[in-house]
């Protein structure tokens, strides 16, 4: 269990969540262990007799993300409402505790996922291994980062931003990493043998993980042999893919789909309607943003757009369709396919982005990376016309 809480604290630095040295990780086995020593332990450890948990991370986020957080709590005080679907799906809301006590943590975690401690950090839990609460500090803070960007847009358009979210929004930009440009040299196809197609699959993961175009856990990606499409599985982190990719037959005869990823009826949709080889997803946070920014303000839909979007939404040419996650009337399932069919790429409103390919991951990753580069060009640009 030690080894797994240090693991999932250098996994918080590496990708770049908080800083080096600041995770707290705790683990409950035979006995409480925690990755490091320090004086909040004491308290912390009082959550794992309160509350029915196996594992706890609690680290203050790195920049920008811990002014973005600290600014969204100060201007909601009890509970922070993002919109995109990570949150939808995992957290939907984020408490926000003021003290730093187990009561009032455990009062807040009882309800919720993730708390955020303004001034402290964010506390997530593992009810299983402390991967969960891995998953669920890392989206706190995409949900965070998306909210602040989309609310600052916002305001921008009505002219009504106060000085205090102009010093964090200033902040926050000074602290973005500059755009990667640089394309990572992928295995080049086509891919005719299972082996070389998992190896392949692993290797454009890892990349769309390293280059920040999703979180750890989530995204999917798969590749189409004949009539076999390999999908990765679900709620498997895409720089760990070995051993946890499906091989589904197009005709359903195996019972492997009930592993594989939720967006599996997606993939397999468009390898139907049209001949590429392979499809990447991920969740950029640009583009997820630009997705939700809408200035129609009238339409009979307002408040679904998520599932019941019916504009013709586009970003240079990359048509953003509505759609839920999984298979139900309003999901991505129905919306995704034909859209990804047409244009290679699309977005999913307030979720992420799907790109396709032929012959190998080289392109869909270059599709993802420039779509992503593009969609924060067209913020900064939009908010500079407005403010100018
Ligand atoms: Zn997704």
């Amino acid at each position: 269990m030690k080894t797994l809480c240090e693991k999932y604290a250098r996994k918080l630095v590496k990708q770049g969540l908080t800083a080096p040295g600041d995770p707290i990780v705790g683990g409950l086995d035979a006995e409480l262990v925690w990755n490091r020593q320090d004086q909040r332990i004491k308290e912390l450890a009082i959550l794992f007799d309160e509350l029915s948990i196996n594992s706890l991370i609690f680290s203050k986020p790195a920049e920008p993300f811990a002014t973005i957080i600290d600014f969204l709590a100060s201007r909601y005080p009890d509970t922070i409402r993002p919109e995109d679907t990570e949150t939808r799906t995992f957290l939907h809301d984020i408490p926000v505790c003021r003290e730093f006590s187990a009561q009032a943590i455990v009062a807040n975690l009882k309800k919720r996922k993730a708390v955020i401690i303004p001034g402290n950090g964010i506390i997530s839990y593992g009810t299983v291994t402390p991967e969960q609460g891995f998953v669920f500090y890392s989206s706190t803070i995409f949900a965070c980062f998306v909210l602040f960007f989309s609310e600052y847009m916002k305001e921008a358009k009505t002219g009504t931003i106060d000085t205090e979210f102009q010093a964090a929004f200033d902040k926050a930009v000074s602290h973005l990493p500059a755009p990667r440009t640089d394309l990572p040299t992928l295995a080049t196809g086509p891919h005719n043998d299972e082996e070389i197609i998992l190896s392949a699959m692993a290797e454009a993961g890892k990349a769309v993980v390293e280059y920040g175009l999703v979180d750890s856990f989530f995204g999917n990606i798969s590749y189409r042999l004949g009539k076999i499409i390999y999908i990765s599985q679900t709620g498997s982190s895409l720089e760990e893919l070995q051993g946890c990719i499906d091989p589904c037959p197009m005709d359903g005869s195996s019972t492997a789909g009930l592993t594989a990823s939720s967006e599996l009826t997606a993939h397999e949709d468009v390898y139907r309607r049209t001949p590429v080889d392979c499809i990447l997803h991920g969740h950029p946070k640009f583009t997820v943003i630009m997705s939700m920014d809408c200035d129609r303000t009238d339409c009979k839909n307002r408040g679904k757009c998520h599932v019941a979007c019916t504009e013709c939404r586009s970003i240079e040419g990359v048509p953003i369709v509505p759609g839920e996650v999984g298979t139900g009337p309003t999901g991505l399932c129905n919306t995704l396919p034909p859209a990804v069919a047409s244009c290679g790429t699309a977005i999913v409103h307030g979720h992420g982005l799907f790109a396709s390919g032929v012959t190998d991951f080289n392109e869909p990753f270059k599709r993802l990376l420039e779509t992503e580069n593009l969609c924060r060009k067209l913020y900064f640009e939009r908010l500079s016309r407005l403010i100018d």
